[in-house]
């Protein structure tokens, strides 16, 4: 049986992403931040999104409608009490995660479901702050979240067969293709796709070629939708720099360690999509 009342905590790039294909599949959501202010942008940002799909056909003014009403904002963590399923999506940091877990024990049901966003960390690690780690899974979405596809599911030693058939089939609900992954650092998704990206700023600062040509290569010489450095962009240079610092210690592998160039631009505040300059420039 799949969740039908989801609790998401982060309003931020992929949490209102999360809540916005969780509502638009018929299920009831709260969406929680630290603020109003956050959970605000967070719901504003969905009802822009859901606007874009009714002015592109792809869905109705109804539909629009229905999913904004399924989905509440909230800054208190007893709101989510009734939740089958928490998904975390606060920033890709271990105790922070462990912390949000521990809190959301006191208040959920014990059949409820933790899934965490986490893009590189490890799920076991996250779990053994719990009492029953069994309940702990990663749901790994893909940013933008309403028009991604896949939906990476990663499974710690411990987790439960009934919590990875539910959330697989909350995944299909959500109409994402799943894979299911083993818990180990970079999953099959970051671990591919962070070497590629850490590789092509390591070109760029060597000078092999501009940041749109060594995107173009990938893009018309292998079908790659996207070039990895507009991907870096998109996904975050900050949020990229601390899974690579992160999978070069776990793997033990240096193909993964920030390049100089990527440690300055993070540094001077230029982290991609989000803050408008990046390897592109965006508006914001
Ligand atoms: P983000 O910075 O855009 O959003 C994080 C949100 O969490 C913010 O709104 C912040 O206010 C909120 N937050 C911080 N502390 C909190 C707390 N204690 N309680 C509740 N909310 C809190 O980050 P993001 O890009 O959405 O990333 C979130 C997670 O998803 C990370 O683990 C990241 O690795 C993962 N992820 C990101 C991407 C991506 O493309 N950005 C893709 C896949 C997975």
């Amino acid at each position: 049986m799949s969740f039908t009342t989801i609790g998401v905590i982060g309003a931020g790039t992929m949490g209102h992403g999360i809540a916005h294909v969780c509502a638009l599949a018929g299920q009831s959501v709260v969406l929680y931040d630290l603020d109003e202010p956050r959970v605000a942008a967070g719901l504003r940002k969905i009802a822009a999104n859901l606007d874009k799909g009714v002015e592109k056909g792809k869905l109705s003014a109804d539909d629009r409608d229905a999913a904004v009403a399924r989905i509440g904002g909230s800054t208190a963590l007893r709101d989510l009490g009734g939740c089958d399923v928490v998904v975390e999506a606060v920033p890709e940091k271990l105790s922070l995660k462990q912390e949000i877990f521990r809190e959301l024990e006191t208040v959920l049901a014990p059949s409820a479901v933790l899934a965490t966003n986490t893009s590189s960390l490890s799920v076991a690690k996250i779990a053994s702050a719990v009492a029953d780690p069994s309940r702990v899974i990663g749901t790994h979405f893909f940013n933008p979240v309403h028009i991604m596809a896949l939906l990476e599911i990663v499974v710690h030693d411990g987790t439960r067969d009934d919590v990875l058939t539910r959330t697989q089939a909350w995944g299909r609900a959500m109409g994402k293709e799943c894979i299911t992954v083993r818990d180990f650092p970079g999953f099959a998704t970051s671990r591919l796709g962070v070497c590629l990206g850490m590789e092509a700023i390591r070109m760029v600062e060597q000078g092999v070629a501009s940041a749109e040509d060594i995107d173009k290569a990938l893009v018309l010489g292998y079908r790659h939708p996207v070039g990895p450095l507009r991907l870096t962009d998109m996904v975050g240079l900050d949020v990229r720099l601390a899974i690579g610092e992160y999978l070069a210690r776990e793997l033990g592998n240096a193909a993964f360690e920030p390049p100089a160039l990527m440690r300055r631009m993070v540094a001077e505040g230029r982290l991609g999509q989000k803050s408008g300059q990046g390897f592109y420039r965006w508006d914001k």
